[in-house]
């Protein structure tokens, strides 16, 4: 079989590339080196229940096309993030908003909140924030700072929050109404039964034929010189042998448990925002699609350094490492043959519903 286009990666950027090309009757193979389909968006059934295998995943989008464009692959149902930060046993609603000032000042208006924030960063004076710490202060206040913010960051980064730059935060959602939806997007929901049937039915052409288990880099001379077309996923520096350098990610470890009860935690995101638990985040899958298993699987994140050969999660986006991509992704522009996208492509953090925005704007360009 001559094919049109090789794929390296089943994620959601592959996987949406696959779907458009086989529509206009191009022939694709598709390879990921994972021995399942879907990427990081993979769901996987355990005692009925789908859990989120590389974490937590919502949808959610204000663009109407991608949110119509998803929905074809799978049902969506109303679920909505409103997450919980525990600190040290005490429970506050996120993102901050009027039931999160409430529970910490007892303030019940708009006005007395604004008014207590205000009186806080006022307390505290910091003209040129020269850190991620003072930055925060200066946005938010103390309160909020050290009982929501600091521990949780801290751990997110593996860093004191004093040596972090200013930069990070840019800007700190505050919300004045009684309203725990994380999301301001429009649309935003779970794929009732998972993730993965998306990327399956992307997949499920005669036109595309999907080998997992197999390592682009095993045989990469072999598959450039047969195959016309390349979509490539997998991370940019070590398409080009790492020549410019080594870029650097933030890396997660889970730990999933099967508890013998029917409700863990109440809600699906636990944040814990002291400095003393181990973990960032406790995700309890379940509440994603509102199930009543007569079990329950929860999930502890622990942000990890990462190493050459760990699982890449978050790019780190910081100068050095954006001049180093710059330099890559002007060697690949040298060759057209060779698409590079997605997260691992772009050296980008994308949501889901970017990552598909981006697939359909390489294929609007290559099908035009
Ligand atoms: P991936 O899903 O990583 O797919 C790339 C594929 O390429 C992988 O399967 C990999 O095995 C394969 N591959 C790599 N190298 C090779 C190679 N050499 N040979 C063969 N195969 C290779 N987005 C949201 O919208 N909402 C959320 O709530 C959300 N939560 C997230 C939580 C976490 C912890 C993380 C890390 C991401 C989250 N995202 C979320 C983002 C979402 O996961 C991404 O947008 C999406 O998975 C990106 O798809 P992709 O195809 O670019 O990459």
């Amino acid at each position: 079989m001559k094919y049109d286009y090789l794929i390296v990666g089943a994620g959601l950027f592959g996987s949406t590339f696959a779907y458009e090309a086989a529509k206009r009757g191009k022939k694709v193979k598709v390879i990921d080196k994972r021995n399942h389909i879907a990427g990081n968006i993979y769901t996987e059934k355990v005692e009925g229940i789908n859990v989120h295998k590389y974490g937590a995943h919502i949808f959610h989008t204000n663009d109407k096309e991608i949110w119509e464009y998803v929905n074809q692959f799978a049902e969506f149902n109303r679920y909505t993030n409103s997450p919980i930060a525990n600190y040290n046993g005490e429970v506050y609603n996120l993102p901050f908003n009027m039931n999160t000032f409430n529970k910490l000042w007892g303030v019940t208006t708009p006005e007395e909140a604004k008014a207590k924030i205000e009186e806080q960063k006022a307390s505290v004076n910091i003209d040129q924030p020269k850190n991620l710490e003072e930055q925060a202060i200066s946005l938010i206040g103390t309160d909020i700072y050290i009982k929501l913010i600091k521990g949780y960051t801290e751990k997110q980064w593996g860093r004191k929050a004093t040596e972090l730059p200013n930069f990070i935060i840019k800007r700190l959602p505050v919300r004045f109404t009684y309203d725990n939806n994380y999301f301001n997007d429009k649309y935003q929901g779970i794929p009732t039964g998972g993730y993965t049937q998306i990327v399956e039915k992307m997949l499920e052409s005669e036109l595309i034929d999907v080998e997992l288990g197999k390592d682009f880099f095993e045989s990469k001379e072999e598959y450039l010189a047969s195959f016309p077309k390349i979509v490539y996923t997998g991370m940019i520096d070590q398409f080009f042998n790492y020549q410019f350098g080594t870029l650097e990610y933030r890396s997660l470890q889970f730990e999933n448990s099967t508890l013998d009860q029917e409700n863990y935690q109440g809600n699906a995101v636990v944040n814990y925002t002291d400095a003393e638990t181990p973990y960032t985040r406790i995700i309890e899958h379940k509440h994603f699609e509102f199930g009543n298993q007569p079990k329950t699987v929860i999930t502890k994140e622990y942000p990890r350094n990462w190493k050459k050969g760990d699982e890449p999660y978050y790019p780190m986006n910081d100068k050095r490492n954006n001049e180093m991509f710059k330099k890559y992704y002007d060697l690949a522009a040298e060759n057209p043959n060779i698409i590079f996208g997605g997260r691992l492509g772009m050296y980008k953090y994308y949501d889901m519903h970017q990552v598909i925005g981006a697939a359909l704007s390489v294929v609007k360009q290559e099908f035009k």
